[in-house]
């Protein structure tokens, strides 16, 4: 197939390029480097541009006669949406927004799109399944879930097909070393632990003790990127035009703040230097996923479900890469 990768250049989106490169498929990336990394993706398959900018947008998913496309070009942390939530809504709602409208000027009918577990909210039920309800909690989930009923609302009237992948916490980095995770500023806790082992940083601070879980920090369930592009190729090829499909993405194993520390120093051999500090706005106790549908429909597997192998990787990243893409 031949995919437009909006965002391409990002985290999430440069291990997907690489797995869609390796199963055949033809690939642009539309990006405009303000998060991503021009060296994270083959120079001759990137277009430098903006969402915001329609014109370069649609002229770019006419350029080709483009299968599908992917949506990676969002923000995506949950305590910045708190404090700009303008940020937010104009980039991943309004340009968002773009992006389907390209579509249908240059009738490209598919789309895999980046959401996120932040659009269920407080979990009412444990692990999270495709049918608990979304009432998200934070600015971050509340645009991800606009962008989800933009998508239904498209397929019905004009008929796109679209998989809306519900991510819980991606981390990790290629195995081989060659792609990981480089975030100005970083706010994820994996990197951070790490930066942290490596003394890149001082400590890393523990948002919230006093929760109801069993150490008292927030649990959260770890995916490895891996696994998780490999999951947009499953739901890239499976889709025909018109389906409507979610799937959750976590390996429905939860783990605390503090078991991430201990699992980082154990990798690592390092102690990991911390502190504790309150709570960060915008976050549940718990988000653990129940990814048995995509298991069921499209025969995912994990090849990296444990938190200590997804640390491992992401170890291996940031000891050979200690400034990331160096850009
Ligand atoms: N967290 C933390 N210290 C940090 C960064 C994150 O304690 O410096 C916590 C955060 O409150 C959350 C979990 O680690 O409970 C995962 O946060 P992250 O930002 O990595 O991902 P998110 O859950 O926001 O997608």
């Amino acid at each position: 197939m031949n995919v437009f990768v909006a965002g391409g250049a990002g985290y999430i989106g440069s291990h997907t390029v690489r797995l869609l490169l390796e199963a055949g498929h033809e690939v642009t990336v539309y990006d405009n480097l303000s998060e991503g990394h021009a060296s994270s993706v083959p120079v001759a398959r990137l277009v430098r541009g903006d969402l915001a900018d329609l014109d370069t947008l649609t002229a770019a998913m006419r350029a080709k006669p483009y299968d599908a496309a992917m949506h990676f070009a969002a923000n995506c942390y949950v305590g910045e949406s708190v404090t700009e939530p303008q940020k937010y809504y104009v980039n991943n709602v309004s340009n968002a927004l773009n992006l389907l409208r390209a579509m249908r000027a240059a009738d490209v009918g598919k789309i895999v799109f980046s959401s996120t577990a932040a659009t269920y909210g407080t979990p009412v039920a444990t692990p999270i399944t495709e049918s608990h309800p979304q009432q998200p909690i934070n600015p971050y989930g509340r645009t991800k879930l606009m962008f989800e009923q933009a998508l239904a609302d498209y397929s019905r009237a004009y008929g796109i097909g679209y998989a809306a992948l519900r991510y819980f916490n991606a981390a990790g980095a290629a195995p081989d070393g060659t792609l990981g995770e480089d975030h100005d500023p970083e706010t994820h806790l994996i990197p951070l632990v790490l930066y942290a082992a490596m003394g890149k940083r001082d400590q890393v601070s523990i948002f919230g003790t006093d929760y109801d879980t069993p150490d008292g920090t927030c649990v959260r369930d770890y995916i490895h990127i891996y696994d998780l592009a490999q999951a947009h190729i499953l739901a890239l090829e499976a889709m025909r035009p018109g389906d409507r499909r979610t799937y959750n993405l976590g390996n429905g194993s939860g783990y605390s703040v503090r078991e991430v520390i201990d699992t980082a120093a154990k990798v690592t051999g390092r102690e990991i230097p911390h502190n504790e500090a309150p709570r960060r706005p915008g976050d549940p106790a718990v988000l653990v996923a129940s990814s048995e549908k995509i298991v069921r429909e499209l025969g995912w597997k994990p090849r990296f479900p444990h938190l200590e192998s997804i640390i491992e990787t992401a170890w291996r990243w940031h000891r050979e890469h200690p400034d990331g893409y160096g850009d």
